[in-house]
């Protein structure tokens, strides 16, 4: 039987959470953080550990044939790929912030003004949905100090508690998408076998956990 390799996130915000509900599926691997491929010894799975920029990738282009990554990364890296599940964790919203002395109120008022992100398609995506015009500017991080900086008028991030925006001087003010950890395929393999039984595994883990 061929071997399946699953892609999750080497370290972050994912990593815990997709090595915990693969190990509660009663899969046995070792987990060095050293290692970027890590055998399953009592299924025919590999794991493979990403960026998770890079994972969506890896699975519509069939490097991996399963992955566990953020709905916001799917959607900003525009893939063709099949969701599965989604799981219940890395919770959070995309949302447009604003400097919390200023005086926009009404999305239209972002008009003509910058919105730095690292989300420029999803951003741009929502922008031109509700007719507006802004000017994004795509930056790789620390995108809360930006409008601080002068770099731009508001911003659009990921947010989950609201703390790291608030201790910035920002409020959100729009919401643009709402994301958790999903589990993909790639579309060619969505009724392998094999794919199916750790679909189930998995699934049960998460009604066990309701
Ligand atoms: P990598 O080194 O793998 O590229 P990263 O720094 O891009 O990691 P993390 O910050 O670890 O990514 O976030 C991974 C995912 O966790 C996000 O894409 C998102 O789906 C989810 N997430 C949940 N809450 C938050 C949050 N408050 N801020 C950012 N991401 C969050
Ligand atoms: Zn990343």
């Amino acid at each position: 039987m061929k071997t399946l390799k699953i892609a999750i996130q080497k370290s972050g915000r994912l990593n815990e959470k997709s090595v915990e509900l693969l190990k509660n599926c009663g899969l046995n691997f070792e987990n060095y953080k050293s290692s970027l491929i890590s055998p399953v010894s009592n299924f025919p799975l590999e794991i493979l550990f990403l960026r998770d920029d890079d994972i969506p990738e890896y699975v519509q282009d069939g490097i991996a044939d399963l992955g566990i990554v953020g709905e916001n990364v799917i959607e900003e890296t525009e893939v063709e790929v099949n969701y599965l599940q989604r799981l219940g964790f890395g919770k959070c919203s995309l949302k447009i912030a604003v400097p919390n002395n200023n005086t926009i109120n009404e999305l239209s008022q972002l008009n003509g003004r910058s919105i730095a992100t690292t989300y420029p398609v999803i951003l741009g995506k929502f922008l031109k949905a509700q007719g507006i015009q802004s000017d994004i500017r795509t930056i790789s991080g620390s995108v809360e100090i930006s409008p601080g900086l002068g770099l731009a008028d508001a911003i659009c991030d990921l947010v989950s508690t609201g703390g790291t925006l608030k201790s910035n001087g920002l409020i959100p003010f729009a919401d643009v998408m709402s994301s958790e950890a999903i589990l993909i395929c790639n579309n060619k393999n969505g009724d392998s076998e094999l794919i199916k039984e750790l679909v189930q595994r998995i699934q049960s883990v998460l009604r066990a956990k309701e």
